[in-house]
This record gives structure tokens, sequence and C-alpha cells, in this order.
């Protein structure tokens, strides 16, 4: 890294002319914004297309700070930075709740907006023309010149806000960043605010786009339109997919080949898009991950990493273990259009029970966990904890009250490590532990549900019923009062369903609380000491096991008929 760096450094020292050290200033401020892009649409998922019409504001704000406000000349680049940030705020608070594709439409006609007012303000923005004559960049009263100082401040820039980006990533956030944007319900689950954690993404990579526009005014000494249009936000894109949508090298790598690349062409004269266009399409094929994982998976063959050293296994603390009330259903119904998934369901769980559900397939048991973990809200009837009402809670406020789940199919990162997986759920605990606090406790869970030997394994390499057990440790991981499990058991050999069941039961011995929803009554015959069964989303039986075992309606709905079977 530091060879390639010198290097550059050598080559523009001693053949660069002033062209060349323009374009590696615009580089560096092209490797800002892209920066900025890899928070939203890297790792927050977030496929915005304002991403450079925000570049374009910031371009604006600088401009017309430096040429109205002389006085405030020391104020273009963090006035840049704030002025996108707050229109990122205000229209990510609208629009950040929408689905992909409406989301991308959505900030799609925020930059037409953006771009609308650049061309039409006129005495603000000096309409089609722009404002000319920006001056250079003034940093503590001093102004630096074009050429090199610009050169070295939009790189250090850059530097910094990657170091800054690479070490908030580094610790629980950037496990956090990975389960919202693939499982956004699991993230929930485990009191993730996917929302706001969306939102801080989308206003902090504007704010790197506000300070590259910034720059870039500074640098061109003209703004006009332009800077606000699509083709900015184009080559945003293609800088951030070919060069790595993650790793913060792969924003400067991006960023370079997106500077550079045209003028490696331009022999080709009115023919060079072409050529970089099948650059970019050739790149993308052989590197889909982009250029930064190409380079990295690269040095893992040359250096293959040190197997992670560190087996600290940390159990919570006894007396942290929460305690709290009973779960309340009363009178819940829910529908999907004519569909009564669930109707007039009443039931309790008492602190510390252990309590099953059976039911034929379709019969509501999983939209009841979906109900009580605000997954979906009831249409009608209450749920409580204790005092708490859980209506009208988000499923990450209800998991923070001490309700935690596993989803029927595994809601797992497939490339993040076993490990890591349930590490995640301590993003949500106040005070925040660090990353090796979380993998050491996350350790002792693995060991609880029995799968601590898989802990180095990515989750998309486990089968199925593994990757259940994984979630069940997750759920743990949030050191619940009610763990609600929906077909723990499916996908798992019979000799592993049976150990399952005992490791249940050591857990609910130790004081959680247990709502167990599965088809194989032998299983929770083993973990459970009451059953409840629902048909046609209503509960038939609620009782003792062995009493609602041999209910003749129980046999009727579940067995379709009414014979030993059951016991057997
Ligand atoms: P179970 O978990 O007992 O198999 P579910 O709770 O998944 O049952 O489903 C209960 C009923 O509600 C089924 O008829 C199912 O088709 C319907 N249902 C569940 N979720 C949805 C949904 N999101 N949209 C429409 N119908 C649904
Ligand atoms: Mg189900």
């Amino acid at each position: 890294m530091a060879i390639v760096v010198v290097a550059a450094v050598a080559w523009l020292a001693t053949t660069g002319d002033s062209y060349a050290i323009r374009l590696a200033t615009l580089a560096g401020t092209q490797a800002l914004l892209v920066l900025g892009y890899q928070l939203v649409f890297g790792h927050a998922g977030a496929l915005s297309l304002a991403q450079g019409a925000l570049f374009g504001l910031g371009a604006y704000v600088a401009a017309m700070v430096s040429l109205q406000a002389p006085w405030g000349l020391s104020l273009t680049l963090p006035a840049a930075a704030l002025a996108a940030m707050l229109v990122a705020a205000v229209v990510g608070a609208i629009v950040l709740r929408l689905e992909t594709h409406y989301f991308a439409l959505a900030t799609l006609a925020v930059a037409q907006l953006i771009h609308l007012a650049a061309v039409n303000l006129e005495t603000l923005t000096g309409g089609a023309n722009g404002l000319p004559g920006v001056p250079a960049v003034t940093l503590a009263g001093v102004a630096l010149g074009r050429g090199w100082p610009m050169l070295v401040l939009a790189w250090s820039l850059f530097a910094a806000a990657a170091w800054a980006v690479a070490r908030v990533l580094a610790g629980l956030n950037g496990l956090a960043l990975d389960l919202a944007r693939e499982h956004p319900s699991a993230a929930q689950s485990v009191g993730i605010d996917v929302g706001a954690l969306r939102f801080t993404a989308f206003v902090a990579g504007a704010g790197l786009a506000g300070l590259a526009g910034g720059l870039h005014a500074h640098v061109v000494g003209v703004v006009s339109p332009d800077v606000t249009d699509m083709p900015v936000m184009v080559g945003c894109l293609i800088a951030t997919v070919i060069g790595g949508r993650r790793a913060v090298a792969g924003a400067a790598l991006g960023a370079i080949l997106l500077t550079h690349a045209p003028e490696w062409f331009r022999f080709l004269e009115n023919r060079h898009l072409i050529a970089f266009g099948l650059l970019a399409l050739a790149m993308v094929i052989v590197a889909p991950n982009g250029l930064a994982d190409l380079l990295a998976t690269a040095r893992q063959r040359l250096w293959p990493p040190q197997p992670e050293t560190s087996n600290a296994v940390l159990a919570p603390p006894a007396h942290i273990i929460r305690q709290a009330g009973a779960l309340r259903v009363a009178h819940v119904g829910k529908a999907f259009g004519g569909v009564r998934a669930l109707h007039d369901v009443s039931l309790s769980v008492a602190p510390g029970e252990a309590v099953g559900v059976i039911g034929p397939n379709g019969s509501g048991k999983t939209t009841l966990l979906n109900v009580v973990t605000g997954v979906l809200s009831a249409d009608e009837g209450e749920v409580r904890l204790g005092t708490d009402s859980l209506q009208r809670k988000p499923a990450f406020a209800i998991a923070r009250l001490g309700i935690a789940r596993t989803f029927q199919q595994a809601e797992l990162s497939a490339d993040t490590t076993v490990l890591d997986a349930v590490a995640t759920a301590a993003f949500a605990r106040a005070p925040r532990p660090t990353r090796a606090v979380a993998r050491a406790e996350a350790r002792h869970w693995l060991m609880r549900v029995g799968i601590v030997d898989a802990a180095a394994l990515r989750c998309g390499a486990l089968p199925a019923g593994r990757r259940r057990l994984v979630e069940v440790a997750r759920a743990l991981m949030v050191r619940p009062c009610l763990l609600a499990l929906d077909e723990p058991g499916a996908g798992l050999s019979r000799g592993e369903r049976i150990e399952l069941a005992q490791r249940l039961r050591t857990l609910h011995s130790s004081g959680t609380a247990l709502l167990v929803v599965d088809h194989d009554i032998d299983f929770l015959a083993a973990c459970v000491d009451r059953l409840i069964c629902l048909e046609r989303g209503r509960v038939i039986a609620d009782g003792p096991l062995q009493t609602v075992r041999r209910d003749p309606q129980v046999r009727q709905a579940y067995f379709g008929r009414d014979d030993a079977a059951v016991d057997s």
C-alpha cells in the first residue's frame, strides 16, 4: 500500500505536468464521493441515485460561500458537507422506508429537483452559466495554491475519512450493517433499529458527497449545473461497482480508474467512451465484487491470514439475564386478505415457563410468533409482556424488552462466520461491547447450543439444521427472558433433535421462558411442560403436555384421526 502511494507520488513529481496533478486531485475528490456511496449502497444496501446531486449541492454551497461571504472561506468545506447532510436527513426521513426500487426512484426525483434548482435559481446559482471564479481552499486563514497543495489536501481528506470509516465498521457496526442489509427482520429480532442504521449511513454518505463536491469546486474553480447532473451519479456508481462496494481501498481504486481510464483511451478519439465502457464491463465480469475484493483474495492466497487465535469465552453475569413479567396474548386476530390466520387467540406464558405450540401446516403458528415479536401487528386483540403493551411496538423494541426469536427459514448472512453472526446480536446492547467481548460471549452461547466447533465457519457452509442452531445462539445473545423458536428441530436428525431438546431444557432451567413451535410432538415433550394446539387459527387445546396429547380434538386436528399414534 505504502509502496503504491510512494510510487504514484514519485511518478507525479517526475513526469507530472499540471494536468496530471489536476487529474490525480479530481481522483481524490471522486474517491471521497465513492467512499460515501459505499456507506449508502454497499453497507446499508440502499440504491440511492441522489449521491451525485448531493455532490453537486456541496460544490454549489462551497462556491456560494466563498464568493458571497469571503469571511467564510475557511468554512466552505464544512458548509458543503453539512448542507448535503441536512438535505439527506430530510429526504432520508421520508423515503428511506420505501422498498428498493421505489427508494431508487424517489432519490432519482430528489436528484432531478436539485439539478432543476441549479439551473433555474439564477440569482443564487448563476443559472446555466454557473458560478465562475471560485477561489482556492483556505485552511485556517491560509489560502492553499492549486496543484500540489490541493492534491495533498484531497487525498489526505480521503485517507482520514477512509481510516474513520474502516475503524467504525471494524466494531459491531459493520456486522450490524451486514445483517440489517441482508436480513432486516433478523436484525430487528436482535434489537437492531434497521431504520436508524440506514438513516445514519445515508446521512454520513451524503456528508462525504458534499465534502467531495466542495473540494471539486475549489479544484476546478467554476461550478455549473453539470456537477448536479446524472453523469456524476453514473460515474460514482460505476466506480463503486468496479472498485468494490465495501472495502475502503475499493473507493480509491474505482475513483482512480474512473478518472484516468478515459485518458488512456484518448488516442481512440471519439470512440474512447466505447473502449471505457468495454473495460468497465470486462472488470465487472472478471471481478464481480470489485477490484478491492480481487486484490484481497490474491493477498490471502499469497499470505494466508492467521486463524483467529483468541478462544476467549465469557459467560454473561447471571444477574443480567432478564426477569420480566408474563407474556399475555388476548383475543388476537390477524387476517391476510380473506385468510384468517389467527382468530380470537388467547394464551399466556408465565415467567420461566416452557410452552410448546403444535398445529397442522397453515394453522397460524408462525403468524402467532410474528405477532408476538412485532414482525406483524395484530388486527385486533392485545399482546403484553408484564406491564408493557407490545401493540404497535416495532420488532427491535420488543427484542430489547427481552423477547428473542428464531425464524422458520434461518436468516443468516452466508458470508459471516458463525461466531460473528452470534456476536452481532450484542450491537443493540447498552453500553455496546467491543467486537472481542461480543465474540467471547458468542462463544459461550455456541457452547450452550453445542456448535462451538463451527465457530470459524461461514454460515453459508452449514447444513440447514445447524444454521438454525446458530440462530438459537444468536437469539440467546439477546439475553432474553422469553425465547420464541419457530420449528427449531426441522432439518436436524433425530439424534440432533433429542440433543437440542435437552439443551433447551437446560436453558429453561436457568430461567429463560420458552415458546417453541414444532411439528414433532416427541421433540416438544422433551423440552416443554405445557402444550397449546392451534387449528385454523384457533386455540383448540391448552394445558399440561399429557392432557393435550390425549385430547381427542387435538388428535383429530393434528393427526387426522383419533387413535393412539400420538403416544407412540
Ligand atoms: P403455520 O406456521 O402454522 O404453518 P402460518 O402462520 O405460516 O402457519 O400461516 C397461517 C395462514 O396464514 C396460512 O393459511 C398462510 O397461507 C397464511 N399466511 C401466512 N403469512 C401470510 C402472508 N404474509 N400473506 C398471506 N397469507 C399468509
Ligand atoms: Mg410456520
